[in-house]
């Protein structure tokens, strides 16, 4: 029987091919040509360079309240008049397919309050389409929702169910959703990273919610909504953003401590001690970390080994820890206890955020 392998052409094993020659025009210079206008460059980087001179590539975009619109997910939840609309590099407008001018389309934009609606800028080079829902709360349903979270949540313990009942009731009252969604994901993250109030959620999925909350509270200008969106920040050691939303009081003067420590500044302890002034539930780690900042010198130094101890629990989030270490740092150099500072500048040098002060605390003592 012949071997089915003889009938196969083994192809050019062991043989060659012949190269075709590469044809050459040694004499032609090589040039870019710009293909918008046509003009000719004799290297790449000047064509580049006229390209971007000339013709800026034209993307039209659509802001509001000075941030870009998402061209999908983006939920409008507060009014904006007019003026905050702003539309740039488009030659045509289009809103629910109807062609308008800009003027005009701010205008429709600011007075629309529910519903999905399109909206498709056009440039010479580029169309792009939003798909935006409004959900404009009325007044009412704003009040709504602080009127059932001052019944059910302020100054009561804080659980699982009664944030249940809370969303519950607030619905059954026609309050403003995205409201609603913004404070009780912030409240359900503070369960989770407390891990407490009968809480099905772990201990890392505080983040998420609370992250969901500023996300849903991002348009509403109301004093709850800016004091969940500073703590969230505060949270995350954003502290220059928390300082722009903190309201005053506690919260504020937190903020500010932390913003200065991270911008290389000594803190000195205010000289008398702060009221907690605001029944907005938080987690455990922030409610101290903001209680000890607003303690005058002689109580904070009297009250850090509890705040270190806290540091060095299992459940204290990088976030929290780095902050603990920051303000034991400021305290002990306040309270002139410069070897005890230095300590806590070993851990913090090498941190991002606070590596200014440490730096600086260093070379203090060196130069003393
Ligand atoms: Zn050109």
């Amino acid at each position: 029987m012949a071997k089915i392998t003889d009938a196969v052409d083994p192809g050019n094993a062991g043989g060659s091919v012949l190269i075709p020659e590469i044809p050459t025009e040694p004499n032609r210079p090589l040039t870019f040509k710009c293909n918008k206008c046509g003009e000719v460059f004799t290297d790449r980087e000047a064509r580049r360079q006229h390209i971007f001179d000339q013709h800026p590539f034209k993307r039209p975009q659509l802001l509001v309240g000075s941030r870009m619109v998402k061209e999908r997910g983006e939920v409008v939840a507060s009014p904006f008049p007019p003026a905050d609309w702003v539309i740039q590099q488009a030659e045509r407008i289009v809103i629910d397919q109807q062609e308008v001018s800009s003027r005009q389309a701010c205008r429709r934009l600011s007075e629309i309050t529910s519903g999905f609606h399109e909206v498709t800028l056009t440039s010479a080079d580029y169309s792009v389409t939003y798909h935006i829902e409004f959900d404009i709360p009325t007044e009412a349903q704003l009040a709504t929702v602080e009127r059932v979270f001052n019944t059910l949540i302020v100054n009561q313990p804080l659980e699982s169910d009664r944030i249940a009942q809370f969303i519950t009731v607030a619905k059954q009252e026609d309050g403003a959703r995205y409201y609603l969604e913004g404070v009780s994901d912030f409240l359900y993250g503070v369960l989770a990273k407390d891990q407490r109030g009968g809480t099905s959620l772990g201990p890392d999925d505080y983040s998420a919610k609370y992250h969901a909350a500023r996300e849903a509270l991002r348009f509403l200008n109301r004093p709850l909504a800016n004091l969940i969106k500073a703590l969230v920040n505060f949270n995350d050691n954003a502290f220059n953003e928390a300082v722009a939303l903190a309201p005053g009081g506690q919260v504020a003067i937190a903020c500010q401590v932390m913003n200065g420590l991270r911008s290389g500044k000594h803190c000195s302890a205010p000289d008398t001690r702060i009221a907690s002034d605001h029944s907005l539930p938080v987690d455990t780690l922030t409610a101290e970390i903001m209680r000890f900042c607003s303690l005058p010198l002689a109580e904070q130094q009297e009250q850090l080994p509890q705040l270190v101890h806290l540091a060095s629990k299992r459940l204290t989030t990088d976030h929290d820890r780095v902050k603990i270490q920051a303000l034991a740092m400021n305290t002990c150099w306040e309270a002139g206890d410069h070897e005890e500072a230095t300590h806590w500048t070993k851990k913090l040098r090498h941190s991002p955020l606070f590596e200014a002060l440490a730096t600086r605390i260093i070379e203090d003592v060196e130069n003393e």
